[in-house]
């Protein structure tokens, strides 16, 4: 018999309420990582004792009578890429595997100050780069609705830990799609913040142009909630918006989609969807009509770009964040009595995986002298050609729609061999980050083998809160929230 679902704000309330305290909320999530973990491997470490502490924490303010902050005692999971101090920041590298996090990422010091108890950092594609979670030096992390299947990625631990109710909220990293690919695969809910509005202070870089913070949850108020706590202004982030509107991402939620015109991008309608995928993205826009809002086709047509654009300008900044792991400051480093180039030479040949080396010779490829301006310039003007699509599309539209992945869950092993193939599925996903706009993923269906399905929502610079609403009125009336796979019904 399944259990009544608890959301991760219920959950919060009862323990405000005294009704359960923080500490046994922490035991229950551990059992059941210990119970499932063995299976799912979404996790590369847990941080037990730095999460009782918070707990207790939590425990006797409620006993002092005090108010909780927001989320306070509900358990969550960190990629492997976010520093916690003390605590190994691995990005499930080689080159990483004994790194110790000197200092606390901007994010961490929002859960800490909200009392939220970190349970452990979870397994992701080696620096984030990837789709399907199997680029880890680790573990290949399993799809919770299915063990043969990837849980996408990078940040398939996040995605497979919430999917499978080891935690309800997580954090990953999104610069391609590494946080709403993996949710949509999941059957969860992730969006990808406005560029700047989530501190990458202590996010280890990959392309920095690109990367946001971005959370998980099992549904938009928990998310929303999970945002409103890691969102503001850092003077540690150079790119940090310093001033953002003052927004209650939870508070507009509520308000009806009646009128919003939304366009549903053809290009990506086009883009070789599986079948199911396609037939739910056009039952969501029938979805959308039903509640009143306009849904028209719009055209953006140098999207079919953004894949070859994304892959010179995050590869020339990954060749270019990834030269600092020498073996002279960081992690791993290998011959040691050889002179420094052979060390040098050993320390990347042995630290690095495949994906991580072929970016990297791609990076340094297209910034080098002679190649820079027919590569990396041009990828540039791309990228604002699609920035001006987006505008276009906004002055017409409140917000646009389209599919988050073109397909469900693949096999394990299924692409990993080809990587253009493995590109090729953030087709919907990669132009956002480009363009640096919020975007977010949520469940809208199944296929005929009981893979979860997801909907994307786009929205201007600074719109999450119309996102979220937007988002919200889906998931309200369609009911498509919380789900969880038969065979965990009862975890
Ligand atoms: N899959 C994309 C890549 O491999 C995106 C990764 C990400 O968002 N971190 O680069």
């Amino acid at each position: 018999m399944s259990k009544p679902f608890l959301s991760a704000l219920e959950l919060h309330q009862q323990i405000q309420a005294g009704e359960r305290s923080a500490v046994e909320v922490l035991d229950e999530t551990f059992s059941t990582i210990e119970k499932l973990d063995g299976q799912i491997q979404a996790f590369n470490a847990l941080t037990k004792d730095i999460a009782y502490a918070t707990a207790n924490q939590v425990d006797q303010k409620v006993k002092a009578g005090e108010t909780l902050p927001l989320l306070a005692g509900v358990p969550l999971a960190l990629k492997d890429n976010i520093h916690m101090e003390g605590v190994k920041t691995t990005c499930s590298s080689k080159i990483l595997q004994d790194y110790v996090a000197p200092f606390n990422a901007t994010v961490t010091n929002h859960l800490n100050r909200h009392l939220i108890p970190i349970v452990g950092k979870t397994n992701m594609d080696e620096f984030a780069m990837g789709s399907s979670t199997e680029n880890s030096a680790f573990n290949k992390t399993k799809n919770p609705w299915d063990v043969a299947r990837v849980p996408g990625g990078s940040s398939g631990g996040s995605a497979a830990a919430v999917a499978s109710g080891q935690t309800l909220i997580s954090l990953g990293s999104d610069t391609g799609g590494s946080v709403r690919q993996p949710a949509s695969l999941c059957g969860i809910v992730g969006l990808k913040p406005t560029y700047g509005l989530v501190s990458r202070y202590g996010l280890v870089a990959f392309a920095s142009s690109l990367d946001q913070i971005s959370p998980f949850a099992m549904n938009v108020s928990d998310l929303a909630a999970l945002f409103q706590v890691i969102a503001s202004p850092d003077t540690m982030d150079s790119t940090s918006i310093q001033d953002p509107p003052q927004v209650d991402y939870m508070a507009e939620l509520n308000k009806p989609v009646e009128g919003l015109k939304i366009g549903y991008i053809a290009e990506l309608l086009d883009a070789g969807l599986q079948p199911e995928v396609k037939a739910a993205i056009e039952k969501a826009i029938q979805t959308y009509r039903d509640m009143g809002a306009m849904v028209e086709a719009v055209s953006l047509p140098n999207i079919k770009y953004a894949i070859a654009s994304y892959y010179i300008i995050a590869t020339a900044e990954a060749s270019s964040n990834l030269a600092r792991y020498d073996g002279v400051r960081y992690g791993l480093r290998e011959m040691d009595d050889k002179d420094i180039y052979q060390m040098y030479l050993a320390t990347r040949a042995k630290g690095f995986g495949n994906e991580v080396k072929r970016r990297i010779m791609l990076g340094t490829f297209s910034l080098s002298s002679g190649y820079y301006d027919a590569y990396y310039g041009k990828a540039q003007k791309v990228r604002q050609l699609i920035r001006n699509d987006f505008s276009k599309a906004f002055s017409q539209f409140d917000f646009l729609i389209g599919p988050t992945s073109p397909t469900t869950a693949f096999k394990i092993g299924e692409k990993s061999s080809d990587p253009v193939q493995m590109y090729l599925s953030d087709i919907a996903t990669i132009p956002v980050n480009l363009a640096g706009i919020p975007a977010i993923s949520i469940p809208c269906g199944f296929d005929n083998q009981h893979l979860p399905i997801g909907l994307q929502l786009f929205g201007p610079h600074l719109s999450e809160a119309g996102l979220l609403r937007t988002a919200y009125a889906f998931e309200t009336q369609t009911g498509l929230k919380n789900l969880r796979p038969e065979a965990l019904a009862t975890v």
